[in-house]
């Protein structure tokens, strides 16, 4: 049974990166009909973030990748939260020193600081010697210390990487970290190995920064004569050739996306093919098309660098599949916060706007011409736009037009005549239609952009606020 997890630090940012690690442990383990575990990684107890867990659990909720076990839900394998086991990586650590794999150390930071000082790269093993009986009465004198692993002092040691082949370390490039802080709390370097062996962890996924360092957790491993997982170690997420995206630019976690107005299947399908791809052309993939298609060797060993223009154009192939109540809906918000108090059919603006929005925040953008002209807000009416270079429209050619365009309004705005009526005085006039629309619409509007023509416009605001509006367009031009 194939069993994958998420183990992320509850820093209460759950950066795209860390999400896409999680959609590949999600889909290997669904793919294989196994389970996908979620465990939250809290030793470091000074880089916690209160509510940080739900955060990761709203955003796994959010990005539809349902944990099979952990916090919560529980699951047999529990505590799935690091703080919460405590007292087992303590026993394991005994275990591991009474071995000879560890060792208690007491050096205090002052001595740390001056071998570093001294020119040392790494602890020089100084408490491994130190004697069973003078380590029992430090202890029992209640001195502080921590446990460190007894890392090989020569040799090397190789392991296979799904993604990345053979990877060879000389122990000598190896320190020998800290298991056990001196609050008795256990470091990632043990945790892992502890968890994800008691946890049944069969596949290992997790980012490429702990590829030379797995070696010392296969050490750990193989003295306590446990079998060690099937690595497969991802490239980060790059911001260009030589930047990973990261939290300094503002815009590398999951929330941020969605508040941008990114949908978060959209997110999730464009993060899977930073790093994977599916061996076909496909771009548009569903959840169950991923777990489907997924497979490890579909993985690259390079880095690939994230392109926000091609995560919303596919942001924008899933807006325009929504069902029109489902954008209304998502639409909402901004309306509300961009005219609080204009009143105009918003369903129908939704109509109008979801074939021309990328994400949900060009709204603002695709909206802005409702605002366009407004006395009250002192913004007059612009009459350079009734000249348009196609059409060889101007100014005067709509004082011309305003007063049948009013009267075509009052009689038959909403009808289907409109549309005839609007011809006819082009007709009337020698005219082009598309001359007598474009003014048509810009007096209406104020806007040079609109989602949608004349007629549209009517609908949108109804035909007592689109005389209203004609007829300030009439008093201006005077
Ligand atoms: N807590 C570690 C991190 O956030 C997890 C690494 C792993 O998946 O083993 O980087």
């Amino acid at each position: 049974m194939v069993r994958t997890r998420f183990a992320p630090s509850p820093t209460g940012y759950l950066h795209i990166g860390g999400l896409r690690t999680a959609l590949y442990a999600y889909l290997f383990a669904k793919k294989n009909g196994g389970k996908f575990i979620l465990r939250i990684e809290d030793t470091d107890q000074t880089r916690e973030v209160k509510g940080a867990v739900d955060i990761i659990i709203s955003a796994l909720d959010k990005a539809g990748m349902h944990y099979d076990e952990g916090p919560i839900v529980g699951g047999d394998y529990g505590p799935y939260i690091q703080s919460e086991r405590k007292a087992i990586y303590l026993e394991y650590a005994e275990k591991l020193v009474e071995s000879g794999d560890a060792y208690c150390c007491f050096c205090s930071k002052e001595r740390l600081e001056d071998i570093h000082k001294a020119g040392a790269t790494k602890y020089d093993k100084h408490c491994l010697s130190l004697s069973k009986a003078e380590v029992k009465e430090r202890i029992a004198r209640g001195e502080p210390y921590v446990i460190r692993q007894n890392i090989p002092e020569h040799g090397t040691s190789t392991y296979h990487d799904e993604v990345f082949g053979d990877v060879t370390v000389d122990f000598k490039d190896l320190e020998d970290n800290i298991l056990i802080k001196s609050d008795g709390m256990p470091t990632y370097n043990f945790a892992n190995v502890i968890d994800d062996h008691l946890m049944g962890i069969t596949h290992c996924i997790r980012g490429v920064e702990y590829l030379m360092s797995t070696p010392k957790y296969n050490l750990l491993y193989d003295a306590l004569g446990w079998d060690r997982p099937v690595y497969i170690h991802l490239q980060p997420i790059m911001r260009d050739a030589n930047h990973k995206l990261s939290k300094r630019d503002g815009d590398a976690g999951f929330e941020d996306f969605l508040n941008k107005g990114f949908l978060p299947h959209a997110i999730v399908n464009y993060i899977a093919l930073l790093g994977w791809n599916p061996k076909d052309n496909r771009e548009k993939l569903s959840m169950d098309e991923l777990i489907d298609c997924f497979s490890i060797d579909g993985l690259q060993k390079s880095s690939s660098i994230f392109d926000e223009t091609k995560m919303r154009w596919l942001n924008s192939l899933y807006v325009k599949e929504l069902p029109a109540k489902e954008f209304h809906k998502l639409a909402k918000p901004y309306y509300n916060k961009l005219f609080p108090k204009r009143k105009i059919d918003y369903k129908y603006l939704s109509e109008l706007l979801q074939s021309r929005v990328e994400i949900l925040s060009d709204i603002a953008e695709r909206a802005a011409f409702l605002d366009a002209f407004d006395e009250k807000a002192d913004k007059p009416f612009d009459f350079t736009l009734f000249a348009n270079k196609k059409w060889k429209t101007d100014e005067n050619m709509a004082r011309e037009l305003i007063d049948e365009c009013i009267a075509i309004t009052k009689a038959d705005a909403l009808t289907d005549r409109l549309s005839d009526s609007l011809n006819a005085l082009a007709e009337k006039r020698g005219l082009k239609k598309g001359q007598v629309l474009w003014i048509y619409r810009i007096a209406l509007t104020g806007a040079a952009a609109t989602p949608g023509g004349g007629e549209e416009m009517i609908k949108l605001f109804g035909k007592d606020e689109a005389v209203k509006r004609l007829e300030k367009v009439k008093q201006a031009l005077n």
